[in-house]
């Protein structure tokens, strides 16, 4: 019999920090999906990465409960655990381990121009970061490394992180001895998508998200408040449709692409409201978001099932973890 080549591997995940929403989406799950045939999968549920600015006991205690609910979000997109290892990052311990010996090979200059730290010390009004915060992305780079990850499908906000785990695999291989591939960022089709609120990225800290779990009901009172082209008064002025968040939703959710092509004509004619644009909006969203409710109504009622899904994928990159450690450690001398 013929020896299979072993497929790439990809490692992508969420922090628990709340339910996953349209930005998650286009950034990187709609890539999970569409790659998980072709890849080995790893995604990590990041329950460490939440303590870098949620070291509280209220919120630590509420990651059991935020773990399930990503794993049904998964589930309810179309990730598949029999294809694809779901795990619980504080399951894997080895990662502590890794990012330990990690750290030393990066400088804290370096760590402090990482764009993402300015970004959430700005966002969270932190005056100055824990240790935590600014090894952040080297915490990553042993998620990532940890599993000799070729692919890295994220939004563009973490590619500056996986940059860093770029820079740590050259330099581990050049100064110990070749252990680990490059791995590759994979951004998704749309980078970064804006939030509701027309003001900054989707994000659950700003509250400005449709999420995946979304009823109808809640889609269409959120769309209907939706910022648009704030210059224009009346249904009858002439609109602008560049980098008008309704109109990049229309073009990322909206599969009837004709419809858009003439609400955008019309709307930068002046002859279509504000209203219509946005209720096709909310129908859009909603024709995307069915068969998603649909699959989570399946797995909803199986919590056992969800547990299991986190137990036995967390031993299986627990143990794809120990190896990666083992080699390190050989080749470091160490062992
Ligand atoms: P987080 O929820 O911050 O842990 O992010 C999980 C993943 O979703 C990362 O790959 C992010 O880059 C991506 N992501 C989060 N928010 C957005 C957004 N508004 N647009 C595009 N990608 C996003």
């Amino acid at each position: 019999m013929q020896n299979q080549k072993p497929k790439p591997r990809i490692l992508t995940g969420d922090r628990p920090t709340g339910p996953l929403h349209l930005g998650h989406y286009v950034g990187t799950l709609a890539n999970r999906v569409k790659l998980q045939d072709q890849y080995d999968c790893f995604f990590i549920i990041a329950d460490l990465h939440t303590l870098t600015t949620a070291a509280t006991k209220d919120k630590t205690s509420a990651i059991p409960d935020r773990v399930r609910g990503l794993v049904l979000d998964y589930l309810s997109i179309g990730i598949d655990p029999e294809k694809s290892v779901i795990y619980q990052q504080s399951r894997v311990p080895q990662v502590a381990y890794l990012a330990t010996i990690f750290s030393n090979l990066i400088s804290v200059p370096r760590a402090q121009r990482v764009p993402t730290l300015k970004e959430i010390m700005h966002d969270l009004h932190i005056q100055q970061p824990s240790l935590g915060l600014l090894n952040y992305p080297v915490l990553q780079a042993a998620d990532i490394l940890m599993v000799k990850a070729n692919l890295v499908p994220v939004g563009k906000d973490q590619e500056s992180h996986v940059e860093i785990s770029r820079e740590i695999a050259r330099d581990f291989n050049k100064i110990f001895g070749e252990v680990f591939p490059i791995p590759k960022a994979l951004i998704g089709d749309i980078p970064t998508l804006i939030g509701t609120d027309g003001q900054a990225k989707m994000s659950k800290s700003i509250g400005n998200c449709i999420y995946l779990s979304d009823d109808s009901d809640t889609v269409l009172q959120k769309v209907k408040t939706m910022y648009t082209d704030p210059n224009r008064i009346h249904p009858t002025d002439p609109g602008k449709v560049e980098g008008n968040p309704v109109f990049i939703y229309h073009d990322a959710f909206n599969d009837n692409k004709s419809e858009v092509a003439d609400l955008k004509d019309r709307y930068q004619k002046g002859t279509v409201g504000d209203v219509e644009v946005k209720q096709k909006l909310a129908v859009a969203i909603n024709k995307f978001l069915d068969p998603i409710r649909q699959t989570r109504q399946k797995f909803e009622s199986k919590p056992d099932l969800i547990d299991d899904i986190i137990t036995s994928g967390s031993q299986k990159a627990a143990s794809q973890a120990q190896k990666t450690l083992d080699e390190v450690l050989q080749t470091m001398g160490i062992r």
